[in-house]
C-alpha cells in the first residue's frame, strides 16, 4: 500500500501548482505537469520571483540557484501524458469543488493504480471528492501553503476511508521536500493553519469593506505586532483575491451564517479583474507594492 514516490505529477500550474511542481524538481524527484492553459506555468513563474523579491524571505526551494530546476518541471500537452508513471498525483486547479471531482474521476482513470491522489484544496475536504474514484484508500488533502516566502507547511488529512499507509507515506514525502507536515486527525474546514489565518481574513475584510480601518493600517499593525513583511492585505494579494472570494463562500456556503459572506467590495475587486499581484492591481499596486517600501512603517 506504502508508495515509494519517485514520480510527481502536478495537474494546475497556477500560482500554487507551480511553486508545486519547482519544489519538487529542487528535492530531487521527476515532475511532470498539465494545466488546460499552456501559458499558466511561466505567467506563475513570473509572479512567483516577483513575490519572493518583494517578501524579502528565503523561499522553501533550496539553493539560490532553484531556477535551474524548473527546466526539470516537464510541461505536458495532456494530462494522461502528465499522470503517466506518476506515484504521487497533486491537484491544483481552481477552488471549484465540482471541476475538483471532475478531474479526480479523470485521475482514477489515467493514474497509475499505485499512485497517492491528492488534492491541494484550502478548503474542501478530500471526503467530498474522493467518491468520484474507485481507489479512495488512496485520495488525501496535501494542502501547501506559499513556498515563495518560506511557509515550509503542509497540512495533511485523510479521507473516510483513506489508509493509514498513505497517510504515512505522505508524511513522509513532504517531510523529503524540506516542508513540515501538519496532521490534521479529524476533518475541519480549513485544516490547520488556514482555519485560524481565514478568522483574521475575514474580520480584515469587513474592518475595511465597513470603512472601519483603512486596509494599509490594518496590515501595518499586523506587520509590526507579528514583526512580518507582509499584513493580512498584502497576503490576500499574493494569493489571489479570486482565490480569497472563492474560499470566502466556501465558508460562506458551509455555514449560511451572513457575517461569513464576503463583502461586495471584494466581488467588486474580482470583476474589474483587480486579482492582487498575478494582475498588477490588487489592494496594492505591483511589482513595487507601498507594503515593501522603507517608508510604509513609518
Ligand atoms: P490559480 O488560479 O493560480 O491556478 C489554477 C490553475 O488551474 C490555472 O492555471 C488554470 O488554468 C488551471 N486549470 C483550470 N482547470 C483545469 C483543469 N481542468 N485541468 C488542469 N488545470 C486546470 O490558482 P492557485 O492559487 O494556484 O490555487 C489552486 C489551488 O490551490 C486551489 O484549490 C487553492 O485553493 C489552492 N491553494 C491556493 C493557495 C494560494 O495562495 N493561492 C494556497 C494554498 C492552496
Amino acid at each position: 500500500m506504502g508508495t515509494n514516490i519517485q514520480k510527481v505529477a502536478v495537474i494546475g500550474t497556477g500560482f500554487l501548482g507551480t511553486q508545486i511542481a519547482i519544489l519538487s524538481a529542487c528535492f530531487g524527484y521527476t515532475v511532470s505537469a498539465y494545466d488546460i492553459d499552456d501559458r499558466s506555468f511561466n505567467r506563475a513563474l513570473q509572479n512567483i520571483k516577483g513575490l519572493i523579491k518583494i517578501s524579502k524571505r528565503k523561499p522553501t526551494f533550496p539553493g539560490d540557484d532553484w531556477e535551474k530546476n524548473v527546466t526539470k518541471v516537464r510541461l505536458c500537452k495532456d494530462p494522461e501524458e502528465a499522470v503517466q508513471g506518476a506515484d504521487l498525483v497533486i491537484e491544483a486547479a481552481p477552488e471549484n469543488l465540482e471541476l475538483k471531482r471532475k478531474i479526480f474521476e479523470e485521475l482514477d482513470d489515467r493514474a497509475p493504480q499505485r499512485a497517492l491522489l491528492a488534492t491541494n484544496s484550502s478548503s474542501i475536504p478530500i471526503s467530498r471528492i474522493e467518491s468520484v474514484t474507485d481507489k479512495p484508500e488512496r485520495c488525501l488533502n496535501l494542502h501547501f501553503y506559499n513556498l515563495a516566502t518560506g511557509v515550509n507547511m503542509v497540512d495533511i488529512l485523510g479521507g473516510r476511508r483513506t489508509a493509514t499507509e498513505i497517510i504515512e507515506t505522505a508524511k513522509a514525502w513532504v517531510r523529503s521536500v524540506g516542508c513540515v507536515p501538519l496532521t490534521v486527525k479529524k476533518e475541519i474546514l480549513g485544516f490547520c493553519f488556514n482555519r485560524i489565518w481565514r478568522t483574521v481574513k475575514r474580520e480584515a475584510l469587513h474592518m475595511w469593506a465597513g470603512g472601519f480601518v483603512d486596509f494599509q493600517d490594518i496590515d501595518r499593525a499586523w506587520m509590526i505586532a507579528h514583526e512580518t513583511p507582509q499584513g493580512p492585505f498584502a497576503l490576500m494579494d499574493s494569493i489571489g483575491l479570486d482565490v480569497v472570494y472563492d474560499i470566502e463562500m466556501i465558508y460562506y456556503n458551509e455555514s449560511k451564517d451572513s457575517r461569513d459572506y464576503p463583502p461586495e467590495a471584494l466581488k467588486t475587486m474580482v470583476d474589474r479583474k483587480e486579482l492582487g499581484m498575478k494582475t498588477g492591481k490588487g489592494f496594492y499596486i505591483y511589482p513595487d507594492p507601498a507594503y515593501s517600501k522603507p517608508d510604509f512603517l513609518k
